[in-house]
Parts: structure tokens; C-alpha cells; sequence
């Protein structure tokens, strides 16, 4: 938006589309830029032009890069998947969230069920408090703090959100 002269030798890739002369005040020029052709197709194709340059001159400029960008990504979801478009990408990733959550809340069952069978005396202070009150033998009621708990960012609020990293469950 800097400079409308870095555009206007080559025409932008919805000028080019629809075969109209680019003006420097052009719309379209700042988010379609001539080296993406196809943005611009599948935004035509699935929105048409006179909806997308109806709906930039309606939101304030500094959304308009982010407009494009939406719906730049669901025209081309809806192009591969004409039917669910990025509800189809959606809704798998959520069923995968809900298959690894699964798999990570067996795993961390797993991890409690072996840090309190073994009595590690490094863990000393979990490890004689249960000890000491019924002799180990049913010791499941009253698990110790779970000491290799893997923390994920949909049972936690993680504040750095790098619980991401720990979600592959391959490192065990
Ligand atoms: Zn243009």
C-alpha cells in the first residue's frame, strides 16, 4: 500500500483474470499479486469477483489482507472437497485430536500405574508415605503425584503452548 507504482507495470492477477486495465487504486492489487494466478481463480470461481471487491471496500483496510487470506483457504478447500470444503479438513482433525487424546490418557494410566507399582527411592517421599500407611499392597487409591505426567493442550491450559511437542506419545 507503501507505493502503487511497484504495481502497475504488470497488471495484478485479477486484472489479468478478467482482462480489465489495472489501476494504480486497484482493489485486487495489494492481495493478488501477478506471481499467484491461481488465488485469484479459485476465489473467482468459488466467491465471484464482484462479491470479493464488494466485500474489501466493506471491511476497514487492515482486515483486507486477512479477508483475502480466508478466503483464499476456504475456496481452495472447497475446490478439493466441493462438498464439506474446510469443514471436511476440520472435522478430521478433530476426530484425530480425539483419538490421540485417548491414546495420551492411556499412556499417562500406563506411566502412573508403573511409577507407583515400583517403589524407585529417588521417589522417597511419595514412595514412604504409601508405604507406610497400608504396606503397598493397595496402594491404587491414593496414586502419588503423577512425577512423568505428559502435559497436553487440550486437558491443560499449557501458557507457553509448547505442550504441542509432548502430544506425539513416540517417545516411549
Ligand atoms: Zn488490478
Amino acid at each position: 500500500m507503501a507505493s502503487s507504482s511497484a504495481y502497475s507495470n504488470s497488471p495484478c492477477a485479477a486484472c489479468k483474470f478478467l482482462r480489465r486495465k489495472c489501476m494504480p487504486d486497484c482493489i485486487f492489487a495489494p492481495y493478488f499479486p501477478p506471481e499467484e494466478p491461481q488465488k485469484f481463480a479459485n476465489v473467482h470461481k468459488i466467491f465471484g469477483a464482484s462479491n470479493v471487491s464488494k466485500l474489501l471496500n466493506e471491511v476497514q483496510p487492515h482486515q483486507r489482507e486477512d479477508a483475502v487470506n480466508s478466503l483464499a483457504y476456504e475456496a481452495e478447500a472447497r475446490i478439493k472437497d466441493p462438498v464439506y470444503g474446510c469443514v471436511g479438513a476440520i472435522s478430521v482433525l478433530q476426530r484425530q485430536v480425539i483419538r490421540l487424546q485417548k491414546e495420551l490418557d492411556a499412556t499417562n494410566a500406563d506411566l502412573i500405574r508403573y511409577t507407583t507399582c515400583t517403589e524407585i527411592p529417588n521417589h522417597d517421599i511419595a514412595a514412604t508415605r504409601i508405604g507406610g500407611e497400608d504396606g503397598g499392597g493397595s496402594s491404587l487409591g491414593q496414586s502419588p503425584p503423577p512425577a512423568f505426567y505428559y502435559p497436553s493442550p487440550w486437558n491443560n491450559n499449557d501458557p507457553l503452548g509448547d505442550g504441542f511437542h509432548t502430544g506425539g506419545g513416540d517417545n516411549i
